[in-house]
């Protein structure tokens, strides 16, 4: 049975229970994130947290907990549960209120909610038994605040549900200029001619951690050019590799879009050097 934490306790997870006046249960006004974890060692975890203090911050939540209570918590999390492979999701919202209204109550405490869920082995940096992903690809219909990590992801469901309803892992997602912003639940890269290019920052998409993570090691390992810009469909089409990344999936190549093949179709020689690095690399975030 796995541990959770609800607002001060631990307990199993059966036993959490919240009231349907809490405004993450009415509006979706809340802030998560989700800490990747092996044998008990967290990748990412200042990253996250911060990501997470950011979009509290966005969205006026007022919690005071320092990086250190949360380290306490995820740690305690991970020994409760067993220290596999594990997400350990970390969910804020505003808290509960007397009534269903829309302006932020004053002085509700905001409701603290953490699990632990199990996540695949992370992917080994081989050609041979790496997954590989088959993606959608429709217009982003989302709002215009995806840098903010809220668990308001009724857009990001339906972007999903769009390509798992085709058969795929996931879908891309194109602004109104056909440019590519992100994926519905990871950041999208792509390959061309030997440099791996990804959009840039800005209310378009997440700034996900595995994202930042990966820049880094690329860029201090040095051999691969890499640059943030903006790209458009025809490159997504066109390009020799294309990948998708998140905590939970690290560097994941698609070989197929819309049912074409990406490149030849096969994994290629750029993500196994990418992974390889993020592989090597990880724990040190
Ligand atoms: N983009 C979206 C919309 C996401 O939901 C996620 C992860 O959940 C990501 C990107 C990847 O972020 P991270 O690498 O921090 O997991």
């Amino acid at each position: 049975m796995s541990i959770a934490f609800l607002d001060g306790h631990y307990m199993p997870i059966e036993q959490a229970k919240i009231s349907p006046l809490d405004r993450g249960f009415l509006f979706g006004d809340g802030i998560y994130e989700v800490v990747p974890s092996y044998a008990g060692k967290m990748v990412g975890f200042a990253p996250h947290i911060a990501r997470m203090k950011q979009g509290l911050a966005a969205v006026g939540i007022n919690l005071s907990w320092s990086e250190s209570d949360w380290a306490e918590l995820c740690n305690r999390l991970i020994k409760e549960n067993g220290a596999g492979n594990l997400g350990i999701y970390l969910h804020v919202s505003r808290g509960a209120d007397s009534k269903r209204f829309h302006a932020f109550p004053e002085n509700i405490a905001p409701t603290v909610f953490a699990f632990t869920f199990e996540i695949a082995p992370p992917p080994v940096a081989d050609k041979t038994r790496v997954k590989t992903y088959k993606v959608s690809t429709t217009r982003d219909l989302r709002w215009d605040r995806c840098h903010i990590k809220s668990t308001a992801l009724l857009g990001n469901v339906l972007h999903f549900q769009h390509g798992y309803e085709q058969g795929n892992d996931e879908t891309l997602l194109f602004n109104d200029n056909n440019e590519l912003t992100e994926a519905s639940a990871c950041n999208a890269f792509i390959v061309i001619d030997g440099s791996v290019i990804t959009p840039p920052l800005d209310n378009q998409l997440l700034p996900g951690i595995t994202r930042q993570i990966l820049l880094d090691v690329l860029r201090r390992d040095g051999r691969i050019p890499v640059e943030e810009r903006t790209v458009t469909m025809d490159e997504v089409l066109s390009a020799d590799e294309v990948w998708i990344t998140s905590s939970s999936k690290e560097v994941a190549p698609v070989t197929k879009i819309d049912g074409k093949a990406v490149g030849n179709g096969e994994v290629g020689d750029i993500w196994l050097a990418a992974q390889t690095l993020y592989s090597a690399g990880k724990f040190d975030y």
